[in-house]
């Protein structure tokens, strides 16, 4: 594939674009999907990294979960097709291929920024001496929010606590080694490192190996807000040694409004003595319904679980999740990496108008394309919208573009170079 890409010759033309499509193994997956439409014509989709669109197969989950309380109430914990004692179990191995985890290191619960609390309970426990998180100055605003409460929460004062990664002047992105100098910096302070895998604004990926490392060799932990990243990316969460890891499942993996999130805890930590905040769902299932007194916790990431299973949100999970087990990480990625290339090379068509900030080699980017518009960035946004195209707006001045392999074409990235000759012609 790799090879492929640089050796790839791309052409601005639909007959290009169109033969493209006819070898792309994974073509047909888009009919498993609603697409949408505007006034019956075909709406070019960029949102995936917003909200993923519905798989077809959504509706059928959801009714086997209703007629089933229907039929058995509550003894569809245990008579449901899919019993919802252990509903978790059906979701966590797909779940860990998606992300590069064994099944036990991974669980489906909650929301994210919730999950992302329980675990700053877990991993950030500051001392007098080693009190302080790096993160990213532009990351998502839960993100800044939780860390900002969780540093007050310990009574500390966040702009002591919290040590902002800025790019350099003149640049929109950060440099893994200017990221890997700030841990070096603050090695005898340091208590935690979280980062988004993909930073939401910009789309650049961050080098999650190399910045565990360099973590763990001062003696902190490493964690990810992985919500741009889930889906997206080739991830190898176990083999990179990330201490933990949460991501939401309804941009990339599709899961539907305000759906579930997962949580990847590596399992060097399975049995240690973290703290947690415990509920019964994480307690030993063969005692869970004894109602005793004494926290025993599941091994692995489900002993963070606090409340019974949310079937619904859970159940379009585990259809979309199917999908992504029978489409393989790998050959999504590998589309996805000649997709956002050849909208890379369209845009490329217009660097008098535009400037792409997300970083050129793609090793450093998922399928976004965060783009500045030198003049009037949202009329173009709302040109393309006009034109059936919808990729999203962020303040202050970013357009973004996020063809995902499970249902955006070739053709479509065509047809957005066209809407942009019209508009700059
Ligand atoms: C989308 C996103 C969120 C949203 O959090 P929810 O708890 O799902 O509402 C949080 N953090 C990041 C980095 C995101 O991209």
């Amino acid at each position: 594939m790799v090879l492929v890409l640089l050796h790839m010759q791309f052409e601005n033309t639909l007959s290009f674009a169109q033969q493209l499509d006819a070898n792309d193994k994974l073509a047909h997956f888009k009919h498993q999907f609603h697409l949408l439409t505007h006034n019956n014509k075909h709406v070019v989709y960029l949102c995936g990294n917003s909200l993923g669109l519905q798989p077809k197969s959504v509706r059928a989950a959801i009714d086997q979960e209703l007629n089933d309380w229907a039929k058995f109430g509550v003894e569809g914990h245990f008579d449901a097709k899919n019993p919802w004692f252990g509903y978790h179990h059906f979701l966590t191995e797909n779940a860990a291929k998606v992300v590069g985890a064994k099944p036990s290191e991974v669980v489906i619960m909650n929301n994210l920024t919730v999950n992302l609390h329980l675990m700053m309970v877990s991993f950030y426990k500051p001392t007098v001496t080693r009190f302080k998180i790096i993160m990213e100055a532009a990351a998502f605003p839960s993100d800044l929010y939780a860390m900002e409460t969780q540093v007050k929460h310990h009574n500390l004062n966040p702009n002591e606590a919290i040590i902002e990664l800025k790019p350099r002047e003149g640049e929109h992105t950060l440099r893994t080694e200017d990221i890997i100098a700030t841990i070096n910096a603050n090695a005898d302070s340091l208590a935690l490192v979280m980062l988004g895998g993909v930073n939401y604004y910009t789309g650049q990926v961050f080098d999650m190996k190399a910045i565990a490392a360099a973590a763990h060799a001062v003696g902190a932990y490493a964690g990810f807000d992985l919500a741009h990243a889930a889906g997206n990316l080739h991830l190898q969460l176990h083999d990179w040694d990330v201490d933990f890891a949460v991501w939401c499942t309804y941009k990339y993996l599709n899961s539907g409004p305000g759906g579930t999130s997962g949580v990847f805890v590596h399992e060097r930590h399975e049995n240690s003595e973290l703290n947690r905040f415990a509920g019964w769902w994480g307690h030993d299932e063969g005692e869970r319904f004894q109602m005793k007194k004494g926290f025993k916790a599941i091994p692995g990431a489900q002993g963070w679980q606090l409340s019974n299973a949310q079937i619904f949100p859970m159940a379009i999970h585990k259809a979309s999740l199917e999908m992504f087990a029978e489409a393989g990480m790998e050959n999504l990625r590998a589309k996805s990496e000649l997709l956002t290339c050849y909208l890379e090379f369209i845009l490329n068509q217009y660097t008098d108008h535009l400037t792409v900030i997300t970083p050129k080699n793609k090793d450093e980017r998922g399928c976004q394309l965060s783009i500045i518009v030198k003049q009037d960035g949202k009329k173009l946004f709302d040109y393309l919208v006009s034109e059936n195209i919808m990729p999203d707006w962020r303040e202050p001045d970013v357009i973004r573009m996020s063809p995902v392999p499970m249902y955006n074409t070739f053709e479509d990235v065509y047809l957005i170079g066209e809407a942009l000759k019209k508009y700059f012609a």
